[in-house]
């Protein structure tokens, strides 16, 4: 984990930057994903930390 969300890594993913759904802040890295599956949304780094902060 860590280093596989920066630099290259995410040059392979369509559309990573984006408004998140969730704080709804522009131009953030969509590259992490809450939800299992295909059901997932993408989402920043900030709200994925809270999710899964608990
Ligand atoms: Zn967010």
């Amino acid at each position: 984990m860590g280093k596989s969300k920066r630099g290259k890594a995410i040059k392979g993913i369509v559309n990573w930057r984006g408004t998140c759904p969730v704080c709804n802040r522009p131009r953030v890295k969509l590259v992490w994903q809450k939800g299992p599956g295909k059901d997932a949304i993408k989402i920043c780094k900030a709200c994925y930390g809270n999710i899964n902060r608990k």
